[in-house]
């Protein structure tokens, strides 16, 4: 079976997390500070706070950026639910948007189109790695808080800079789903300093002194605990297996836009279909390779999931919608034309580093075979 994702982990990343080990400090520590730095600087963001998952980034984000009771923030249906989530973690009211179906994503007038007197931020989601247009967003409603949810947006670019690049609030995810990995993890990224510094001491239970930080100086007065936090911290183990992926970063992307472009030239010629590609706006690191099915296809989606599988391919249902989910059940009512057309239409085919050509060759002609309703002629 074809799978849809692998990560890619190897030797180096095993060598790292024994080295950890045998230090003897295993929780946040000197490994979590140095990723921080080196993932910062990598999208050219002012400060990294490294986190326990971008579920956990993006509550505290909301958490530093004063959101609470009261107020809306505005989000994509069309996400992981975890965005979704997080703005009723934070006491808040998330209201759906619709996006652009070229891209996936938001669009300053998608969100104009729900703003109420509430509205003090939105969720701006780099949808499966394609870069939002955040400088119209900011441009067009200069009141609102932006946090950029770049869960799948490691190594994608926004104009010629890296998504995150001088953003005041950005959120990353290490699953393995996601193109660079520590197992489970996060970041945030944001440019203000006070602000990062409170979402460091938040993220420790609202310590005045981390513990790394006291038992590296040997600080012997008592900590503070100035506000109620959280415990979302990432450990020593996680952050040195992030240190060696992030140096696979290039890498990784090289990779999967040179499948991608594979993906594009083999699959050009069936009728209609429409495939993730980037937007004028910038690069994406392909984190997923979406396709949307013509209304014509001869096979439903479900059904073409289904005669992928029959054959080896192991493929996704598209990115889902959170107003369809039980979850939101108070919400399904919202007016989403083109994300609940695209959550329905699409699917997500396998993409992942160490994919080969022949492999790829055998998803294109099982998609060929479906769209002529023809047999597969077998491997
Ligand atoms: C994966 C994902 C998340 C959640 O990330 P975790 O690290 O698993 O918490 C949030 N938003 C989007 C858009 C995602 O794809």
């Amino acid at each position: 079976m074809i799978p849809v994702m692998r990560p890619w982990l190897g030797p180096e990343e095993q060598a790292a997390v024994a080295e950890v080990i045998s230090s003897g400090w295993v929780a946040q520590g000197p490994r979590v500070a140095e990723f921080e730095r080196g993932f910062a600087d990598r999208v050219q963001a002012g400060h990294g706070v490294a986190v326990s998952s971008c579920t956990t980034a993006l509550h505290l984000s909301l958490v530093v950026a004063g959101i609470g009771p009261g107020d809306e923030v505005v989000v994509p249906s069309l996400s992981f639910i975890a965005t979704a989530n997080v703005v009723r973690h934070a006491g808040a009211d998330p209201v759906f948007a619709d996006i652009d179906p070229a891209t996936g994503n938001l669009t300053a007038k998608t969100i104009e189109a729900v703003l109420s007197p509430r509205t003090r931020a939105v969720i701006l989601v780099h949808q499966a790695g394609v870069p939002a247009d955040v400088d119209e967003v900011r441009t067009a409603h200069p009141g609102l808080t932006i946090v950029e949810d770049a869960a799948c947006a490691a190594g994608s670019f926004y104009k010629d800079r890296p998504v995150g690049a001088d953003s005041p609030l950005a959120a990353w995810s290490f699953h393995p789903r996601k193109l660079l990995t520590t197992g489970e993890g996060g970041m945030i990224t944001l440019a203000d300093a006070e602000m990062a510094a409170r979402a460091r001491r938040l993220r420790e239970h609202g310590m005045s002194v981390s513990a790394a930080d006291r038992h590296a100086g040997g600080i012997t007065t008592p900590e503070q605990y100035l506000e109620v936090g959280f415990n979302y911290r990432m450990t020593d183990l996680q952050a040195a297996v992030g240190l060696v992926q992030l140096g696979r970063l290039d890498e990784l992307v090289e990779r999967r836009r040179a499948l991608a472009s594979r993906y594009h030239a083999l699959l050009g010629d069936i009728p209609g279909l429409r495939m993730v590609a980037d937007p004028d706006h910038g690069r994406t690191n392909y984190q997923s390779f979406w396709v949307a099915l013509p209304d014509d296809f001869p096979l439903g989606r479900d059904e073409l999931m289904a005669f992928l599988s029959e054959h080896g391919v192991s493929a996704r249902r598209g990115i889902m919608a959170a107003h369809l989910e039980p979850a939101y059940a108070d919400m399904s009512d919202a007016e989403l034309p083109a994300t609940e057309w695209l959550t329905a239409n699409s699917l997500i085919l396998p993409l992942f580093h160490t994919m080969t050509e022949a492999e790829q060759d055998h998803v294109s002609e099982v998609m060929h075979a479906a769209a002529a309703g023809r047999p597969v002629r077998t491997r």
